[in-house]
């Protein structure tokens, strides 16, 4: 521990960060955003290709960054991937566990694997992350946990059961782990992103959309939602973060929506959740081909349409 005088929490000059799901969307614009207010970024990914682009690019405008490739749902992987960090560089001051994907449609819908692709990923590759780098973080001193959740793991996102699922268990088991960890010196916090323009609105590259469901027209349903831009994002998280804030809703309007759900859940499902459910049901309708418009949808069980792999 070469600077002993310096000994805790860098924020964010100097600091060690891995931002898992770096290669895209929120986790590629954490990762410049930390670069560029001084961080070194290993950018963990499935998608290594482009993972080192967005570090090459980070590189190019002064940043430190390197991309390494991790599926977050091996164990041994991340923890190696942690252990050879900390090897490297002496610390880590921060790990994002950012990685996710989506599954959409009618629970009604789904097989056993559109449950399970999700809990992997959204679920047990946070809980892989945190068993990688807290009892590390504990030794030595300091150390920040974040895990990207999202409003709709305090929200019930109807025609995405098992994302929301996933975000609500991210929620809780954060909540649970930042009480825990505070002792230790450990901050946790949890990034609850509203809608934010990136590839997972349309399946992502490893979830998928639900049945028949029309990229362009869901697209114009997360327009609906106001979505702003990932660098957007990254700028008022980081802000956020080095506030050691909790939970952390961006934009900030949807905590409006969020105290509603919270303190009037009866008020929140006849309002605004009534209204979520009619603009996705609306997707559905409108992305189904004509002969299936007014079919009754009970016996659909073929489970929800693969864009990924
Ligand atoms: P994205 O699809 O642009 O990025 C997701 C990244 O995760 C991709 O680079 C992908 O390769 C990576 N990934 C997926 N599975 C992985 C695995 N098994 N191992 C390692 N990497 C994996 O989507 P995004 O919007 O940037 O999503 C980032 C996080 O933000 C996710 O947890 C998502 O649920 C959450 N979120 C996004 C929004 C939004 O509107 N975009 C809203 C709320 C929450």
């Amino acid at each position: 521990m070469s600077d002993a005088g310096n000994w805790s929490l860098r924020s964010f000059q100097e600091a060690v960060a891995i931002v898992t799901g770096g290669a895209s969307g929120i986790g590629a614009a954490l990762g410049r955003e930390l670069a560029r207010r001084g961080a070194r970024v290993i950018l963990a990914d499935r998608q290594l290709e482009l993972a080192t682009e967005v570090a090459h690019a980070i590189n190019a405008a002064g940043g430190k960054a390197e991309a390494v490739e991790l599926d977050v749902r091996d164990a041994i992987a991340f923890d190696a991937i942690v252990a050879l960090t900390i090897e490297r560089q002496g610390r880590l001051d921060y790990l994002f566990n950012n990685a996710g994907i989506g599954v959409g449609g009618e629970i009604r819908e789904y097989r056993l694997d559109d449950w399970r692709d999700v809990v992997d990923v959204n679920l047990m590759g946070v809980v892989h992350g945190v068993q990688a780098a807290y009892g590390r973080m504990i030794a030595q001193g300091f150390g920040h946990i974040i895990n990207t959740a999202s409003v709709a793991g305090l929200l019930p996102s109807p025609f995405m059961g098992s994302y929301t699922t996933t975000k609500h268990a991210v929620v809780g088991m954060s909540r649970a782990l930042r009480l825990e960890a505070a002792r230790y010196g450990v901050r946790v916090s949890t990034l609850c992103p509203g809608v934010v323009r990136t590839p997972i609105l349309t399946g992502g590259r490893f979830g998928r959309l639900g049945q028949h469901i029309d990229a362009s027209i869901a697209l114009k349903m997360w327009e609906d939602l106001r979505p702003i831009e990932p660098d957007d994002f990254a700028r008022r998280a980081l802000r956020a973060i080095g506030q050691n804030r909790g939970i952390i809703i961006i934009p900030g309007w949807w905590r409006l929506i969020c105290w509603l759900q919270g303190t009037a859940s009866g008020l929140f499902e006849k309002s605004v959740g009534a209204g979520l459910n009619r603009m996705a049901a609306q997707v559905m309708k409108q992305s189904a081909p004509p002969s299936r418009r007014t079919a009754a949808p009970a016996t659909q069980s073929t489970g929800a349409h693969r864009a990924g792999s």
